[in-house]
């Protein structure tokens, strides 16, 4: 048996507005534009400047707030958050932002990633009398503020910060301010934006589009953004920071119609069809790809090769994302209710597949499947990102190594497994290049490419022996 590293997985969104009459509502809005980062829970807290009310619980945010919820969430001050689904910690008290009511103030908290220390910190902790209410990574944060006792919160926020290791963007609000604050590596987007006097923070910059604000600036690795009735201070809790971006935000996660360090994700995702198009050509008739997040790249693969892009696949909207579900099973099944295959667009034709990533390798099976239903000669699958071999630990959820097809075959033995004609993934060059070096002095022009070389920006800290065993069990199955 492969160890197996599991740990709780907060791949998700955050948002937060300060000094606007409409704060809670505001904040709905961006997160219903960040509503794709997660779908198991949300929540948003509120403050008038004396009290901090909030309201969360399971499900899509629509459903959420559908009550008049809203209305309840007075004040000039919010931060919200949308929850990924897992298969573990499924419970409303690990929905965030948590609300923490402590003598003299409150403080709410939300957090986008996951801590690679969080299991550790808990125990020193427990030991030291703390009582943990959720089995989530974002309350040791707010334990470990409070055991500072520097006199400051500011003070004692930085000092947290610099105990806790991995990858997050958090939100903070009090009465009197609203803070923001990256991980030292700035694995998840975080950015600053303004609709007039109030500033807006959002885990992506779609979320401005929607509430009409202005973009100001990223939030940078290692900073402390506070926000208050002053205006916008940055300071910083470290100076030790390198960026690492995930890659899998551009490949995958965020919204097309986002920019993560000045690179907007959609121009990313179809200049990376595009190389693959150079890496990878061909001969076909159509080229297809997997809505939604191929797409893009799909449309740069036509245009490189000189194919007609083609509706070949079609998604029903009303189905959320497969890779949601926890059983292998369930999977399966999502994937049969969530695409089809367009006969008339596929049928005798040689058609190139395009997907953004292949992960355990179930929907481009079923997909390869579909088409050939359909009527297609040939399927030619092209990944627009290298073989996922290595499981991300600061919080995309893909946490089990055994899991990723690309960990346990070869390129080959996955073409015969999903059952194409031919199969070709990006090369990890292929794809710094395309997504264009947001930071070129810095490895891999300041990505984080851990997902296809395995080597991760940090130390593993409570996964490394987990990690290590798995990579040693992996080579004696080889
Ligand atoms: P799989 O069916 O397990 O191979 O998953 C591959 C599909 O899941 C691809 O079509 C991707 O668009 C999508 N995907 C890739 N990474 C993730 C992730 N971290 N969370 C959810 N979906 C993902």
């Amino acid at each position: 048996m492969l160890a197996e590293i599991k740990g709780l997985n907060e791949e998700c969104g955050i948002f937060g507005v300060w000094n606007h009459p409409a704060a809670a509502n505001i904040t709905y809005y961006g997160l219903h534009s960040l509503q794709h980062r997660g779908q198991e829970g949300a929540g948003i807290v509120s403050t008038d400047g004396e009290v901090l009310r909030g309201h969360r619980n399971l499900g899509l945010l629509a459903d959420v707030f559908k009550h008049g919820e809203l209305d309840g969430l007075k004040g000039t001050g919010a931060i919200g958050h949308v929850r990924y689904a897992t298969a573990g910690g499924k419970s409303l008290g690990n929905v965030q932002p948590f609300l923490f009511h402590f003598q003299e103030s409150s403080l709410a908290l939300c957090h986008n990633g996951n801590l690679i220390n969080a299991s550790s910190l808990r125990a020193e902790l427990e030991k030291q009398g703390a009582i943990f209410q959720t089995s989530s990574d974002t309350e040791v944060l707010a334990h470990l503020i409070k055991r500072s006792q520097t006199g400051d919160f500011i003070q004692d926020l930085k000092v947290a910060l610099n105990r806790v290791k991995g990858g997050f963007a958090y939100m903070l609000l009090t009465e009197k301010q609203m803070i923001a604050a990256l991980d030292p590596n700035g694995f998840r987007p975080l950015s600053i934006g303004r609709i007039g006097d109030s500033y807006v923070i959002a885990s992506e910059t779609c979320a401005f589009e929607t509430v009409g604000a202005e973009f100001v600036r990223d939030v940078e690795p290692g900073e402390l953004v506070i926000i208050d009735d002053d205006g916008l201070h940055i300071d910083t809790f470290t100076k030790e920071v390198k960026h690492s971006i995930c890659s899998m935000e551009y490949i995958y996660f965020a919204r097309p119609d986002s920019n993560i360090a000045g690179i907007n994700v959609h121009s990313a995702r179809k200049r990376s069809g595009k190389r693959l198009a150079q890496e990878a050509f061909v001969e076909a008739d159509v080229v297809t790809g997997v809505p939604d997040s191929s797409i893009s790249a799909a449309i740069g693969y036509a245009e490189e090769a000189g194919l007609p892009y083609e509706l070949g696949l079609i998604k029903n909207r009303y189905v959320a994302r497969t890779f949601i579900e926890p059983s292998q099973e369930l999977r399966e099944q999502g994937v049969r209710m969530k695409l089809s295959a367009v006969r008339g667009v596929v049928q005798g034709k040689r058609v190139v597949m395009i997907d953004d990533s292949i992960v355990r390798g179930t929907t481009s099976k079923r997909i390869v499947s579909l088409l050939r239903e359909a009527g297609a000669k040939e399927v030619h699958v092209r990944i627009a990102s290298p073989p996922l071999a290595y499981p991300c630990f600061y919080g995309i959820d893909i946490q089990t190594r055994n899991e990723l097809i690309a960990a346990n075959h070869s390129v080959d033995e996955i073409c015969q497994i999903i059952g194409a004609d031919s199969l070709t993934y990006l090369s990890e060059d292929g794809l710094v290049q395309a997504i264009g070096k947001p930071y070129p002095n810095e490895p891999y022009g300041g990505l984080c490419m851990a997902y296809f070389n395995g080597d991760y920006p940090t130390d593993l800290y409570d996964y490394e022996a987990d990690y290590l065993a798995s990579l040693i069990e992996q080579k004696k199955l080889k």
